[in-house]
């Protein structure tokens, strides 16, 4: 009778054959099969390991969580659909109303909508400073403050905060630290050794590298806080698809190899563009002519990341002359960042459109500013198509 419908009937337990994988194997399965109630008692009370409902967890997400986790050097970690989805599981699974966050005002624009917008509509409300500067972000603190939000360095002006002053002053003041480690990855900096309690990563960035998987990460070192994010992140269902979890872990295999690369190739050409007709101002942490210059060489060590910000003469008429030729080399315009393949962005028509150009003006942006996000590809190549670019922009600048 089994035998009709071959591949229905499904026995516990599982046999396994004499070999095993080398690649990771991937598991879609939304759930998991347990041999009695009392042997799914023992799984939810955490006393064995095993998985039931894929939105609870799963091999592949965690899989992935465990690499990060060894990778930025903390025992518990959670993936999540998005960047986003982390930042949000930090923020809304460990805040209450009646609490206050004060976020650095150099945030990703998402998890500044969401402390502007978001939280306060749930009666969390938040304060913003300069996290440049830990005077600044102390001036912020308000008796009932929880939470401190900061980036390493800044989208897209590159601005490196002042970690070690905001991690004394966290922990001075008991606020929990939170550090969105995207640009700088752990290869440049582990914030938890500075003291961070939380660390956060939009995966779709640099750590899965490719451009294919939306995906999230967050961290803490005390196993209370992890806890308390993942119940929140379960129930909301911020989880991760298997399949983009797969893809991650892949890309994870290359990661150091393309970050060194990226970041060496970065560095070779802010000082190249720096050159280039039309360019007026270079950002790179590595040069001498970055704002924090002396703390990006003290904090990050000579791991000064693979983005490049540049702003270029003439305004939008340039900017879309510059865009074009980019395109046309190689060189997309795309908003995103860490891919294997370089992006550009320009943070005046996507990332930082929602702010008044008095705004953007306040944080040094302009219509001319662009932000690059360095790939695999050749210097030499990549600068020629830069070069084509600027030329494009400089005479759309020269004619207008
Ligand atoms: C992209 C990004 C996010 C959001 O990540 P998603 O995966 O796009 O949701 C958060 N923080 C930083 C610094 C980012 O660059």
């Amino acid at each position: 009778m089994a035998e009709q419908r071959p591949g229905l009937m499904r026995p516990f337990p599982v046999t396994t054959g004499v070999s095993a994988p080398v690649a990771a194997p991937i598991q879609p399965s939304v759930v998991y099969a347990a041999e009695s109630p009392t042997a799914l008692d023992a799984q939810y009370e955490g006393r064995v390991q095993g998985h039931t409902y894929a939105r609870e967890g799963h091999p592949n997400a965690a899989a992935l969580a465990a690499r990060i986790a060894a990778m930025e050097g903390c025992e518990a970690g959670l993936v999540t659909g998005s960047g986003m989805a982390a930042v949000a599981a930090a923020l809304m699974g460990l805040l209450a109303a009646g609490d206050h966050v004060v976020g650095s005002d150099q945030l990703y624009g998402r998890s500044l909508r969401l402390l502007r917008e978001d939280l306060p509509r749930l009666g969390v409300a938040a304060g913003f400073a300069d996290a440049t500067d830990a005077a600044a972000v102390a001036a912020a603190l308000r008796p009932e403050t929880r939470m401190i939000l900061i980036e390493t360095v800044s989208n897209p002006m590159l601005r490196v905060a002042d970690l070690e002053g905001i991690a004394a002053l966290a922990r001075e003041r008991g606020v929990l630290l939170a550090v969105d480690n995207t640009f700088t990855t752990p290869r440049a900096l582990r914030p938890f050794e500075y003291g961070a309690d939380i660390v956060i990563h939009s995966v779709t960035k640099l750590l899965a590298g490719h451009a294919d998987a939306t995906l999230g990460w967050v961290g803490a070192r005390d196993a209370g806080l992890a806890e308390r994010m993942e119940r929140f992140a379960v129930t909301l269902g911020l989880t991760a698809s298997p399949f983009d979890c797969w893809l991650a872990e892949r890309g994870l295999l290359s990661f150091d190899l393309r970050y060194d690369r990226a970041e060496a190739t970065a560095a070779a050409l802010a000082d190249r563009i720096a050159g280039m007709p039309g360019v007026q101002k270079v950002l790179y942490p590595g040069r001498a002519d970055h704002p924090d210059a002396a703390r990006a060489a003290a904090l990050l060590r000579g791991r000064f990341c693979n983005m490049v910000s540049f702003e270029i003469a003439g305004g939008r008429a340039a900017a879309d002359a510059f865009a074009r030729a980019a395109g046309q080399a190689g060189l997309p315009l795309a908003p995103t960042l860490g891919d294997a393949g370089s992006t550009l962005s320009h943070p005046a028509s996507s990332s930082h459109r929602g702010l008044t150009a008095e705004g953007r003006a306040a944080l040094g942006i302009s219509e001319g500013t662009f932000r690059l996000s360095v790939g695999l590809e050749d210097l030499e190549a990549l600068s020629a198509a830069l070069a084509r670019a600027a030329e494009a922009g400089a005479a759309e600048a020269r004619a207008g």
